[in-house]
């Protein structure tokens, strides 16, 4: 009949109580049944009302500021009227159950803030030590060259020219953390179009021609893909995607290697842009953080061949803009693959 410990039956018992306390008193005082009944009853039901009234009273109030606190809002009087007259009133387990929700939220939000904390003090880091690395070698080329090695033209030339590599290597660095930057507070929006994405593979092979050539890797599309591909997507932001993606095909490569695009259906309104090369390969250990930023594996580091270190992360961050997907597969000295999704009309 009653919720336990709800305030009615708090009242409901303390009313039982004064009854059966009242009753007998009354019994052994006057030796009158009815007249005891009646004088308990009446008693009884003035207690457990009073009770009932205060103990409600009580309660809302505290059961008010508690979800004022949990839903962070100050009720107006009319919310009040409605939250006190004609919303039911929540139970005490109820209540229990909300507050256990708000815990958990909270402590979901403060898991976040800790992540977010902790990837904030990692990129600090990381930049810190992108920047210092080509400052100092900078600082060091600059000094050496005036204290001396300016006047022999062969040592002043090789200097000045690893100091302009080392500015090309910094210009990149910032380009790409201004990329980042405008892509996570969507300062950059993605702006889609409709159009071949094979015409945009040609052109991607077209401009990667030189380099390629310079290590003797053919890049070519799958004899198998999909032809004449139509895709809805931003154009200019998926050539960024696939540029960081060939040119870490052919970076990551040794000579006389090959690099592959391919074009195949996922399903009726998807397909798969992939690229696959024969090169260094990641570690399997190295394959869930790739995509994170400044994360390198210790052979790119090794061989001092890495980039800005955030050409993989700019690609996820634009592929899930466009709410696709990314994924890379990968075995050392068998070769990399990696794979997005995109719409297609
Ligand atoms: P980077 O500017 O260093 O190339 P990326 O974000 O593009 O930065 O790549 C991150 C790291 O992933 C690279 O430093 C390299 O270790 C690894 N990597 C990326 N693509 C390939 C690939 N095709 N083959 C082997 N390793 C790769």
């Amino acid at each position: 009949m009653f919720q336990r410990n709800s305030p009615s039956f708090i009242s409901f018992i303390i009313s039982v109580f004064t009854f059966v306390i009242t009753f007998i008193t009354s019994f052994i005082v006057y030796g009158s049944v009815p007249y005891s009944a009646i004088v308990a009853f009446i008693l009884a039901v003035i207690i457990g009302l009073t009770v009932y009234y205060y103990v409600t009273q009580i309660l809302d109030k505290k059961i008010n500021t508690i979800y004022k606190l949990i839903n962070k809002t100050k009720a107006g009087k009319k919310e009040q009227f409605y939250i006190n007259n004609i919303l039911p009133r929540p139970t005490l387990d109820e209540l229990g159950k909300d507050v256990q929700i708000w815990a958990d939220k909270n402590a979901a939000d403060f898991e976040l803030l800790e992540k977010n904390e902790k990837y904030r003090k990692e990129f600090l880091q990381n930049l810190g030590h992108e920047l210092k690395t080509p400052l100092f070698a900078m600082q060091g080329y600059i000094e050496t060259l005036i204290d001396g090695a300016k006047n022999d033209p062969l040592v002043a030339d090789k200097y000045l020219q690893n100091t302009a590599n080392n500015i090309e290597r910094l210009t990149a660095l910032v380009k790409d953390i201004d990329i980042i930057a405008k892509l996570e507070s969507q300062m950059m929006p993605i702006v889609k179009s409709s159009f071949v994405i094979n015409e945009l593979l040609e052109q991607c092979i077209l401009d990667f021609e030189k380099n390629a050539l310079e290590k003797n890797i053919m890049i070519q599309i799958h004899a198998n893909a999909l032809k004449n591909v139509k895709v809805v997507a931003d154009k200019l932001k998926i050539k960024q995607v696939l540029d960081n993606l060939i040119e870490n095909a052919i970076k990551y490569s040794n000579t006389n290697s090959e690099v592959k695009l391919n074009i195949e259906s996922l399903n009726e309104s998807t397909v798969i842009i992939e690229i696959a090369d024969k090169g260094y390969g990641i570690a399997q250990e190295h394959l869930d953080r790739i995509f994170e930023r400044f994360y390198r594996t210790d052979l790119a580091r090794s061989r001092n061949i890495g980039g800005s270190g955030l050409g993989l992360s700019i690609c996820k961050h634009i592929i899930e803009a466009h709410q696709q997907n990314i994924h890379v597969r990968s075995n050392i000295n068998i070769g990399t693959t990696f794979r997005f999704s995109l719409s297609k009309i």
